[in-house]
């Protein structure tokens, strides 16, 4: 499909001739994207796209506020860590107070995938063990280490020795429907992993979580679920991470964090994606003796990373998030958003299970009572020629990954309710 494409569309061409198979594009005929405001997005050809895909620009594409802070600080200097800067300590202190008080130590990295590798660095110095515990699903980043706790990025090839796998937190593999049973079942999911960790020579370092999980298909409910497996870790002498690239910064509506829906406190938290909406930055926080132990073994410098204008970044989005209400505003317009799926799944059997919390919902499609990831593609395809963006997430590609920005009005969650109703009565 892509060849035809790329015959047909001069840009996707020069694209595939300039990253080769490394190319991940969206669509078979990828669009060409100038412009963004709120939650929208505009292509070359002045059309607009509702932009139900992409929690970077977490507060809104191009916020003024965010931009500005940006070429402010950028016009005045940019510069490595290695030099005080008030601009950095200021973000640092106004992140720090959105975290446990415990977490006190941040590192500030470039990716996502930078801040859990080293986290899992961390996470191993401090336990002494070398195994990790991963749903299967999970994605948690690219670097060497990290593609080893990130079973959904394999193609082919047999997981590493030290990573263990435990399903999905799915009420449907664990429990009672309703999820009375899944805190228990996935916790002695995790405890089975430990035990072939050991078997194969492996001390669990950590438990590592996407809090909402995302890639595994959103699984948020019942709230709480989580603190039994993680238990289970910390007892076997392991740490428990919580990857927050995903759920973080409000999205989820009722808390700050994904954990906090499970009354946790992580040992580890990782950050990134709507950490400066767009502009690259990300970071782990930690303990402090956390931090210490691993830096008597080893230094860690990060050229990019914490540099004053990702700070300026990451500022301005935390006061947006405040000042603008985005996280009362992501409970509610995802309430609404959540009723009308719900309503839709009553009047159609395809749609098997609506799930989430705040502005981040997993809409399962299945056909004949069997997951459909066929009927996915049809449905993001067809919302595609709607002008709105969406994508698929889960174990067999047949969840629909609701999340838009979190400045979504509930008039936007409405355009959205209708296409995919219109979609769905033509598919
Ligand atoms: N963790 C999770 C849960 C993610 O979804 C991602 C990116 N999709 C990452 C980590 C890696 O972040 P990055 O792409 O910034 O390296």
């Amino acid at each position: 499909a892509a060849d035809g494409a790329a015959a047909a569309d001069p840009a996707l061409a020069r694209r595939l001739a300039n990253v080769g198979a490394a190319a991940v594009l969206f669509y078979d005929a990828p669009i060409q994207m100038v412009a963004g405001e709120g939650a929208w997005m505009i292509a070359a050809d002045g059309s607009r796209y509702l932009d139900f895909y992409n929690n970077v620009p977490s507060v809104g594409h191009t916020h003024p506020a965010v931009v500005a802070a940006v070429q402010d600080q950028i016009a005045r200097l940019n510069i490595n860590s290695r030099y005080l800067s008030p601009v950095v300590d200021d973000y640092l202190e106004a992140l720090k107070a959105k975290l446990p008080a415990d977490l006190s130590n941040i590192v500030l990295t470039c990716s996502g995938s930078e801040a859990n590798d080293l986290a899992m660095r961390v996470a191993a110095r401090a336990s002494g063990g070398t195994g990790f515990v991963v749903t299967r699903n999970a994605y948690h980043g690219n670097t060497a280490a990290v593609t080893e706790i990130s079973p959904s990025a394999f193609k082919r090839g047999a997981p590493a020795d030290h990573v263990a796998q435990v399903p999905e937190p799915d009420p449907a593999l664990f429990g009672t429907a309703d999820g009375a049973g899944l805190a228990e079942g996935f916790a002695a999911a995790v405890r089975q992993a430990i035990a072939e960790l050991a078997a194969r020579g492996h001390r669990p370092a950590a438990l590592v979580c996407d809090s909402i999980f995302s890639s595994d298909g959103v699984h948020a409910d019942p709230p709480g679920f989580l603190a039994p497996a993680v238990a289970a870790m910390r007892e076997a002498g392991g740490l428990f991470i919580a990857d927050e690239v995903q759920p973080g910064f409000a999205r989820t509506g009722d808390h700050f964090w994904g954990f906090g829906r499970h009354g946790l406190s992580p040992d580890i938290v990782t950050m990134g994606k709507p950490m400066g909406n767009g502009f690259p930055m990300a970071g782990m926080a930690a303990r402090p003796d956390l931090v210490a132990a691993f830096c008597e073994d080893v230094g860690y410098f990060n050229t990019f990373g914490a540099n004053p204008v990702a700070a300026a970044a990451g500022h301005a989005v935390l006061r947006v998030i405040a000042e603008e209400g985005l996280q009362a505003n992501a409970a509610t317009v995802g309430a609404h958003l959540m009723s009308r799926l719900r309503d839709m799944a009553a009047r159609d059997r395809r749609i098997s299970a609506v799930r989430g919390a705040g502005l981040f919902i997993g809409v399962d499609l299945e056909h004949d009572g069997a997951p459909a990831p066929d009927l996915a593609t049809a449905v993001i395809n067809g919302l595609k020629r709607e002008h709105v963006l969406i994508g698929a997430a889960g174990r067999f590609g047949h969840t629909l990954k609701v999340r838009p920005p979190l400045c979504l009005g509930p008039d936007e969650a409405d355009i959205f309710a209708d296409a995919l109703e219109r979609v769905l009565a033509k598919t």
